[in-house]
């Protein structure tokens, strides 16, 4: 069966592997296509395609939004994103700004708690990389600061901890307007992660629906069988098309990954088929 894996990481954000590695990965594990989905950023797509030529892998623009709905942390990727929109380089632009202010906060807070990593060790560590707090982790486990990153996150920068400090981001509403806006198409990442009830992961459902979302995230490397039937229903209840990804990032996720998740996960290439049809 022919196999895709439309949501994954590069070293543009938090993934292990280049652009140029992730698809020669994906060439290796015998998928037709793959989306580079990196969070705020579509830097590495132009390598990735490149690449993909080079490895007769099928590579699709794409980027990960986080965004906040009444403190509830949604994610959104964006497909067949066009590097040349410049709504979208200029958002991007303005949250790469914002992260950079954020992370410079943090770092001065980890300082504040006796836990000493710069901007230019991260930088040097991770020259190609949009920094967020996966990198944080990995410096502060590095330096010795913490025996591991869940560590780190759970006594430094998880959310509601001392040195966090909370990232600008859009509505969904405003997340899949731009995505809309620039012909992408619009899929609620890992909507089971948000740990809503299921009352109101319909609600949820329905309300993305109303500004436009296109898809829901069905196939992915943490469901079970039936956390996908579950997501499936969703998708036929509220007219959403399904999409389908593992979230690999490389070794920083360790026992996941590409195209196959946990072990169990096949993304059928129809998924990509039928989003195809409703690109702009
Ligand atoms: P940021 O975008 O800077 O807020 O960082 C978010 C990234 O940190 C996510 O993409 C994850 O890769 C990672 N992350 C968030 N929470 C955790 C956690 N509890 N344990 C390990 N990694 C995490
Ligand atoms: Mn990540
Ligand atoms: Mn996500
Ligand atoms: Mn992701």
């Amino acid at each position: 069966m022919k196999l895709t894996d439309l949501h994954t990481h590069s070293t543009a954000s938090d993934g292990m592997l280049s652009p140029t590695e992730l698809v020669a990965y994906a060439a290796k594990k015998q998928l037709a296509a793959i989306a580079l989905t990196d969070h705020d950023t579509l830097d590495g797509v132009p390598e990735a395609r490149a690449a993909g030529e080079k490895y007769g892998v099928r590579v699709i623009s794409g980027a990960e939004f986080s965004t906040l709905y009444e403190n509830i942390s949604l994610h959104i990727v964006g497909l067949f994103l066009p590097e040349t929109s410049k709504k979208i380089s200029g958002r991007l632009e303005y949250m790469k700004n914002a992260r950079d202010t954020r992370n410079e906060k943090m770092l001065q807070n980890l300082r504040n708690e006796g836990v000493d990593i710069t901007m230019q060790e991260l930088k040097k560590a991770f020259p190609d990389s949009v920094i967020s707090r996966a990198h944080m982790a990995w410096l502060m486990q590095q330096k010795g600061y913490v025996g591991s990153k869940n560590e780190a996150f759970d006594r430094y920068i998880g959310n509601r901890c001392k040195a966090y400090v909370e990232k600008e981001s859009l509505t969904p509403e405003e997340t899949i307007a731009l995505i809309k806006e620039a012909g992408g198409v619009s899929v609620w990442a890992h909507p089971l992660l948000c740990r809503l009830s299921d009352k109101n992961t319909e609600k949820m459902a329905e309300r993305l629906k109303n500004c436009g979302l296109d898809a829901i995230e069905a196939y992915y490397s943490s469901h079970t069988p039936q956390d996908t039937k579950y997501v499936k229903t969703i998708a036929l209840k509220y007219g959403l098309k399904l999409s389908g990804g593992s979230d690999f990032h490389g070794s920083i996720k360790p026992g996941l990954d590409l195209g196959t998740g946990y072990g169990s996960l096949a993304v059928p290439y129809e998924v990509l088929e039928e989003l195809e049809k409703i690109k702009r």
